[in-house]
């Protein structure tokens, strides 16, 4: 609406007034959305109040509404000053509450200069708009309710209406969401379930409902998951490649090695609505594929071994790192971790190292993506399936199964998997067939993955390390991961938003959501929200 029909009459912002200001403007709105183009239908006032707003070139108060601001927030700050009790929070909270209106009225004002500073033509093809008009708009932002009025028209060439002011303001078509408020759904729906959103959101100053929340964030994780979209598109062209190439050719750095772990979690969905256990018996009856309600969740992660360093307590933490999360199947981890391995410096690096808890999949996939890696099964997960085999023979946690486990447990860090399935062989022909079958699984575990057993230079560099004789290589050796505790922790982050209790998820939301999540982690958020990068960087 005009600046000139806002301004109250009275300086000290007669709320009465306002009121019903607010409804004679609403009224007026809603029939001229209703009668659109029909502009002889529209009152005089109405037309005139549009011809204002089409006007406005700068967001401006009017001297009596920063006196009435300025008035409003004195007599707050009197009456706090009269409770001994009430605190500096009292004093935030009554500045904010009387400061929303003036700046609704500012960021109003702001939005309509922006709209009519706005030339009408195509976004596409820059040609002028053909049959203008003008049509009002309602939008839900950080400071409660804007109107304001933009043209719109016709393009010829893409056969399309288009409001050009609509994309210079960052607004989506069908939603009421500002940016700001955009954003906020998104952060706060992939932190939290809606319904403990809507009342963190009032904390805040933002009376946003469940559903809004719900179907902002969605829309969000949707856009996410476009712009995942085309940066792996440059994978598929020449031209694409090149640019990624150039991008990441910064100066020369020292040689140094990419590390990617790769792990798998599942997920709980709710397949055709609640349908699956039907779906089951159906498909037992005939032998099908059975339905589940567990899905995988694949999660990866890539980080530069020199970004990776310790704690003052020791424990390790990387500086900088990219993740990858995706209920999309395998073939979409790896394309994604790819791309991310090239903004992570994957054209630079001397070398990959992947590290993983064995599962067939994963070497199989990183074969196919990263040939070259050299490939560490997790020691942690190594040690497990040995322990595993000694609390099963002898008895959990005994005497006996530490004396045998002990010289195995050895045998895996010494790097020499062909003693420990020698040790392994040696016990399995001594014990009934029942538990044969067991160790058999753990001899061929570990036949799988002898390639992948090689810790003895780490934990010796390390030694090195504490003693303080390390040579420059050792140095470098020992900061490198025996283990994939970087993903699991990982894994574990994501479970605590995607796997709570009674928590049943669609396909489509859960890789929305997930994608969002991804981008705050990856530090991508402004691709996103440009209004949320760091302000040093925004206006170059
Ligand atoms: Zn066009």
């Amino acid at each position: 609406m005009s600046p000139q029909t806002l301004r109250p009459s009275n300086p000290r912002l007669n709320r009465q007034a306002r009121k019903a200001q607010s409804r004679e403007r609403k009224d007026l709105v809603e029939k001229i959305l209703k009668e659109g183009p029909a502009k002889a239908a529209m009152t005089a006032a109405a037309v005139a109040a549009v011809a204002v707003a089409l006007n406005v070139t700068q967001a401006r108060l009017t001297e009596g509404e920063v006196d009435a601001w300025q008035q409003d927030m004195e007599q707050r700050l009197d009456k706090i000053q009269q409770h001994p009790e009430q605190n500096l929070g009292f004093i935030e909270e009554e500045l904010a509450r009387a400061s929303k209106e003036p700046l609704r009225l500012l960021a109003e004002r702001a939005a309509q200069a922006k709209a009519n500073a706005t030339p009408c033509r195509c976004p596409d093809c820059k040609i002028e708009l053909a049959r203008q008009q003008v049509l009002g708009r309602s939008i839900d932002s950080r400071y409660g309710r804007l109107k304001f009025y933009r043209k719109y028209g016709w393009c010829e060439s893409c056969e399309a209406w288009h409001f050009p002011a609509d994309l210079v303001l960052g607004l989506n078509k069908n939603s009421p969401a500002s940016p700001y408020l955009q954003e906020v759904t998104a952060l706060l729906n992939t932190k939290m379930p809606s319904e403990q959103a809507v009342e963190v959101a009032v904390r805040f100053g933002l009376e946003l409902s469940r559903c809004f929340i719900h179907r902002e964030a969605h829309r969000q994780g949707l856009k996410a998951q476009k712009v995942r979209q085309t940066r792996l598109a440059q994978l598929d062209t020449w031209e694409g490649l090149q640019g990624l190439a150039a991008n990441n050719d910064g100066p020369a750095v020292e040689p140094f090695t990419l590390v990617i772990e790769i792990d798998a979690w599942n997920i709980r969905e709710r397949d055709d609505w609640g349908r699956t256990e039907k779906a089951r018996q159906e498909a037992l009856r005939q032998n099908k594929e059975v339905p589940s309600k567990w899905h995988w969740v694949y999660v990866g992660t890539v980080f530069r071994l020199d970004h990776r360093g310790q704690t003052a307590g020791g424990r390790a933490i990387i500086s900088q790192r990219a993740y990858v999360c995706t209920r999309l199947g395998i073939e979409a981890l790896m394309r994604q971790l790819y791309r991310q391995a090239i903004d992570c410096g994957l054209g630079q690096a001397r070398e990959v190292l992947v590290i993983a808890d064995g599962a067939a999949w994963i070497w199989n996939a990183v074969k196919d993506r990263f040939p070259e890696a050299r490939c560490r099964l997790d020691l942690y997960h190594g040690e497990e399936h040995l322990w595993a085999v000694a609390n099963e023979l002898f008895g959990k946690g005994t005497p006996e199964a530490r004396q045998w486990v002990e010289p195995v447990l050895k045998q895996l860090r010494r790097d020499d998997p062909a003693a420990l399935i020698h040790s392994l062989k040696d016990v399995q022909a001594k014990v009934s067939e029942a538990l044969h079958k067991k160790v058999q699984a753990q001899v061929t575990y570990f036949e799988n993955n002898k390639n992948r057993i090689n810790y003895r230079e780490i934990l010796r560099a390390r030694k090195a390390v504490k003693k303080g004789t390390a040579t420059k290589t050792q140095l470098a050796k020992a900061g490198e991961p025996l283990g994939s505790g970087a993903i699991e922790s990982t894994c574990r982050q994501y479970q605590c938003r995607f796997k709570r209790t009674g928590q049943f998820w669609s396909i489509e939301g859960d890789e929305a959501l997930m994608c969002l999540e991804t981008f705050w982690r990856n530090n991508a958020w402004h691709h996103l929200f440009p209004h949320a990068k760091p302000p040093s960087f925004a206006n170059n």
